[in-house]
């Protein structure tokens, strides 16, 4: 998907031309997908650019990093300062932030402890992931022939860069089959997530969301919609969702900071509902929105100001 590139990048406490932010070949990570990373959006608010959970973000890379037993050389606060200061310097008001740690050039072993922790923190514009219709109409996907990370494999908990190859995995079949995106079950067979996303359903005006045992990552998109959903009275629940509840739905969405809100209109080319994006999703999506665009109170104090 295009996107727009800044001009500084912060690398390991300075910011530096894009062009000029590198690491050597032999850095670990190239070899061992030895990285932890998130990935933010900044909004233009009517109240000026405001990073979206800025502080909770940064703190899944902590928990991150300690998972891998990665010591990341800065504090919380540095970070989102860093994250702050890198959409400050390029001058956007709206845009995605993606920090980085990574196990950097020292070691070529397969032990990542003699390699330096770089961090490294990007910037660009970046518009609806899935296409600007999908936001609107819904997305057709599939559930992939690929599963989750088995739990005893790679910790879905840890946004590391390593667990992205079974995304891509899963997000390559599906572009070869002709669908926007595949939806992994784990290796119970339940339904995990997407490849990069979050997943709820809808079902008699109940919503439903698979548990963290599930394989999935902890998004903070789907801890934001829960909330909203609550606020709303409407009821919803962290339980294991088998395969067919997906065909049998009135709604299904994604989240994640990505795709934000997308609706799912047909799963293994079965429609989901009257295959149009529901009523429960729409009305999540406009309480999301009226907050991100700070026509809402930020009652949760959601919005870290630029
Ligand atoms: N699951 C996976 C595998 C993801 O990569 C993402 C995106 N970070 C999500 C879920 C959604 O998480 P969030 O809402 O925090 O962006």
């Amino acid at each position: 998907m295009a996107f727009t590139p800044s001009k500084l990048i912060w690398m390991n406490g300075k910011l530096m031309p894009w062009d000029e932010a590198r690491i050597h070949v032999l850095s670990h990570v190239v070899h061992y997908g030895s990285s932890v990373f998130e990935g933010i959006r900044c909004y233009d608010t009517r109240r000026g650019p405001a990073v979206f959970r800025l502080r909770e973000h940064v703190r899944r890379l902590f928990d991150s990093a300690k998972i891998y037993r990665m010591p990341i050389p800065y504090s919380v606060d540095q970070l989102v300062a860093a994250c702050l200061e890198t959409v400050k310097a390029n001058g956007f008001r709206a845009c995605y932030i993606r920090p980085v740690a990574f196990r950097g050039y020292g070691d070529v072993g397969l032990n990542p402890q003699g390699c330096p922790v770089d961090v490294a923190i990007a910037v660009w514009g970046w518009g609806a992931y899935l296409g600007s219709e999908a936001l609107e109409r819904g997305v057709d996907v599939q559930v992939s022939s690929w599963t989750r990370l088995a739990p005893n494999t790679l910790p879905a908990m840890a946004k590391a860069g390593a667990n992205y190859a079974n995304s891509q995995l899963i997000k390559m079949e599906a572009l070869a089959n002709g669908f926007a995106e595949g939806i992994a079950l784990d290796t119970q067979g339940y339904v995990s997530e997407g490849s990069g996303e979050n997943l709820f359903l809808v079902r008699d005006g109940k919503i439903a969301t698979p548990p963290l045992g599930a394989s999935i990552l902890p998004g903070i998109t789907r801890a934001s919609v829960i909330v909203l959903a609550r606020e709303m009275a409407l009821e919803v629940s962290e339980e294991r969702v088998p395969r067919e509840a997906l065909y049998l739905a009135d709604e299904l969405f994604f989240t994640g900071t990505a795709v934000e809100i997308t609706p799912v209109r047909s799963v293994d080319r079965i429609e989901v509902g009257p295959g149009r994006p529901g009523p429960v999703t729409k009305r999540i999506d406009a309480a999301f929105r009226a907050i991100l665009s700070g026509e809402a109170d930020d009652r949760h104090g959601w919005l870290e100001p630029v």
